[in-house]
């Protein structure tokens, strides 16, 4: 296997080990969740026009409801850059404040970065977002430890401005080989 096709495949283990991790310990532990993310308090929901026209029913044109944004007269909750939307302080109208759920879960609608938070494979290592009260960072390191196996060991390191934000990396362990395909 060329180097190329063994860091395909690690990322791929990791995103595996990563998806099942979310499964097993994060979606299990949102209904009784003390802080839930989709009370946008603490995080910002990135959405794109289609999303918002859905989330908040809206009728207007985009042209007409980024002039109302633009003059303060649109949701105080939305600010537009970039050519997306950013949500914050408010819950997501798409969360069952009831329920403790999303009510378009499994639905092409939902944002992607939804289903990545708060733990997601990105460019060949797992980001953990430690803002979610779900992730036990040993127990995670020690997850993706068994899933790449024991040629790797998992390095951490924390984001400098947002430290909440830690990266895993799957490091090969020095003399070992990765198992072949
Ligand atoms: S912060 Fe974590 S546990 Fe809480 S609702 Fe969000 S994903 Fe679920
Ligand atoms: S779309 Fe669903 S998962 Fe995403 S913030 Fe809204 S309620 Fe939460």
């Amino acid at each position: 296997m060329s180097n190329q096709d063994s860091r395909r495949s690690l990322a791929s283990e990791l995103a595996a080990a990563a998806d099942a991790y979310q499964a097993a310990a994060v979606i299990p532990h949102c209904s009784v969740c003390a802080k839930p993310c989709c009370r946008l308090d603490a995080l910002v929901l990135e959405l794109e026009w289609k999303q918002i026209r859905t989330f908040w029913k809206l009728g207007e044109s985009r042209k007409t409801f980024d002039r109302q944004l633009a003059a303060g007269k649109g949701p105080e909750e939305i600010r537009a850059a970039n050519g997306l939307y950013y949500v914050h302080s408010k819950p997501c109208p798409a969360y069952d404040l009831a329920g403790h759920g999303c009510t378009i879960y499994g639905q092409d609608i939902k944002p992607a970065g939804c289903s990545d938070f708060p733990v997601y494979e990105d460019m060949g290592s797992v980001t953990a977002d430690l803002r979610c009260e779900a992730v036990n960072l040993d127990a995670l390191v020690a997850w993706l430890a068994r899933a790449v196996g024991p040629a790797f060991r998992i390095v951490q390191s924390a984001d400098a401005e947002f430290p909440f934000l830690v990266t895993l990396a799957a490091r090969k362990k020095a003399g070992q080989r990765p198992p072949r395909a």
